[in-house]
């Protein structure tokens, strides 16, 4: 079997356009201030909770409020240029959707850190699943969850010291 070459995949940051786009087919207005918001969310890349972003957008416009943000991201979602990640907390997180390139989440359930993975494999299973109980898929939501190196040296070192001073205590007590 030839070796397969990695395909080169096309990253598409969406664009205002696509989404102004979604708000005329749905006959939604489209305002300066959302149209703003859009701009802002897809030049920010990473994953941000509402009050994140929220702080993110009062530094370029103090003028536009929470809920209108709110509302917006919802937006981006319900077009599909951004999507909601729940990590172990109940906080959503938002993030822009690129075309063409598709990541799961490995999240620190101690400091909150996101690693983005990408695995053949699972991928492929997963839409194996979907074949197997006969589901069209439309997509998959996928978060590992876990203690990442630092927190666990440091968890570690932690229980190492507590352990030092149980048995500098029993020591003295034995005394
Ligand atoms: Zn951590
Ligand atoms: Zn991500």
């Amino acid at each position: 079997m030839p070796h397969e070459a990695p395909k080169q995949v096309q990253h598409t940051q969406p664009t205002v356009e696509q989404f102004l786009d979604f708000m005329t087919r749905n006959k939604m207005n489209i305002t300066a201030q959302r149209r703003r918001i859009a701009e802002a969310f897809f030049n920010y890349p990473g994953h941000h909770t509402l009050e994140e972003f929220y702080q993110h957008m009062q530094t370029l416009d103090p003028t536009i409020g929470q809920t209108t943000v709110y509302r917006t991201l919802k937006l981006l979602c319900a077009a599909g240029l951004a999507t909601e990640i729940h990590f172990t907390d109940t906080v959503a997180h938002y993030e822009i959707v690129n075309a063409g390139s598709h990541h799961d989440h490995l999240t620190c359930v101690n400091c909150g850190k996101i690693v983005e993975v990408f695995d053949r494999e699972i991928e492929q299973l997963q839409k194996s699943i979907a074949q197997r109980y006969d589901f069209t898929l439309l997509g998959h939501y996928h978060v590992l969850y876990g203690l990442c190196r630092e927190c666990r040296t440091a968890q570690k070192e932690e229980d190492g010291e507590l352990e030092e001073q149980m048995h500098s205590k029993l020591a003295t007590q034995i005394k």
